[in-house]
């Protein structure tokens, strides 16, 4: 059955639109897996500004260097890439290379659909919570397809870290899609688990990224979220964010993280090594409220930080976490517990001082000169200086 061969390995000498007249099931008897990307026509939802040629352009997704990259700006979860054929294409695999810089402007989440009228899509396979370990990685996804389409769509609703925006740009080294035989065909396990968690008026996004951290971990962080949460944004900004999410992520490599959106990356690891530790989520969850704008040094920051793990935290004895004792040689400014501690001393003497300093930093009204002279009469040396004279508690 020459045709049938004739469609499936030598697309370009068909000359019978053999596959309009065979079946589907006749399509998947492709007998060798190939990248087709190369008789296909690229188009985008949304152009580089310099048009598809340029540096960053378009064109440069299926280019086959994987080392160029099409690059847009104001990312736009609806936008889309789409590579159409001359005839259908029996598509089982893709391949997707992260650009050569900037992993926060990887792809995370998308959906690759198909259709053979440009109108009705179907899905072929989705995403979520997907990474990039290193620049220029070309990472490989299959699924399982039996049907010719002659488009295929890229669509990306999501880049790393979460954030959206017209300041967040979104770029792709190379996208290339693959016929595979359907005795070979395979499917690429997701990358990640994803629940959600509801408490009262909060939502948190719990995505494990197919770490072995023991169950014991996962309830820790999510009970941490359902009992603290609420209490530090009740506390400190009834218009924090709603959403949270947190990331097991073997790509994050500390402790933890938050970034913008509400994001927290755990690092699996760590958690490995310490799965006590559960209320560095209290820790994190404050830096979502703080939602701070540059508007405090780091040690205002990460000390309130650490003075709202020690106001709430629910198993930091058991964790062996607790405020140092003062001793000569520490400072304010060394941040974290240390300077919680002070933070405790000083809400002892000005009760709801915390509040006004956190409302100060998310404001950016806080200034290391005036903040302190204007709430308590003396400034922040001052203070420091009672304080290692009589850090009693
Ligand atoms: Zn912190």
């Amino acid at each position: 059955m020459a045709p049938l061969f004739c469609v499936l390995v030598a697309h370009s000498s068909c000359s019978k639109g053999t596959a309009a007249q065979n079946n589907t099931t006749d399509l998947t008897s492709t007998v060798k897996e190939q990248d087709v990307t190369a008789s296909g026509t690229l188009t985008v939802s949304r152009e580089n500004t310099s048009g598809a040629n340029g540096k960053e352009g378009s064109s440069k997704l299926v280019d086959n260097i994987t080392t160029t990259k099409f690059l847009t700006y104001s990312f736009d979860a609806a936008s889309y890439m789409q590579l159409s054929f001359p005839k259908e294409q029996v598509v089982a695999a893709y391949t997707l290379t992260s650009g050569d810089d900037a992993q926060e402007r990887d792809p995370r989440d998308w959906k690759i659909t198909a259709s053979n009228d440009g109108t009705n899509w179907v899905q072929l396979d989705a995403r979520e919570y997907e990474a990039f370990g290193f620049r220029t990685q070309t990472k490989r996804f299959n699924f399982k397809n039996t049907k010719g389409y002659k488009h295929y769509r890229l669509n990306v609703s999501g880049v790393s870290q979460n954030r959206t925006g017209a300041n967040v740009l979104f770029q792709l080294g190379e996208w290339r899609l693959l016929e595979v035989p359907e005795k070979e065909q395979t499917l690429t396990p997701a990358s990640a688990t994803v629940e959600t968690i509801k408490e009262g008026k909060y939502t948190l996004t719990y995505v494990d990224r197919n770490t072995d951290v023991l169950p014991s971990v996962k309830a820790g962080l999510i009970d941490a979220f359902k009992k603290n949460y609420g209490k530090s944004v009740d506390t400190y900004n009834p218009n924090a964010l709603t959403s949270i999410t947190f990331i097991m992520d073997p790509d994050y490599k500390g402790v933890a993280a938050t970034y913008g959106g509400g994001v927290v990356r755990y690092d699996p690891a760590y958690f490995k090594a310490n799965p006590l530790d559960l209320d560095v989520a209290t820790h994190e969850m404050m830096h979502i409220v703080q939602a701070y704008s540059g508007g405090a040094p780091g040690w205002v920051t990460e000390g309130l930080a650490d003075y709202e793990r020690n106001r709430i935290g629910l198993s930091n004895a058991t964790a062996k976490w607790s405020l140092p004792n003062y001793q000569a040689g520490q400072n304010y400014t060394d941040a974290y517990r240390i300077t919680a501690r002070f933070f405790v001393w000083l809400e002892i003497r000005n009760p709801g001082l915390m509040v006004k300093l956190n409302t100060a930093a998310r404001t950016n009204t806080y200034n290391n000169g005036a903040f302190w002279q204007s709430e308590t009469g003396k400034n922040v040396d001052q203070l420091w200086s009672d304080y290692t004279q009589n850090p009693i508690l």
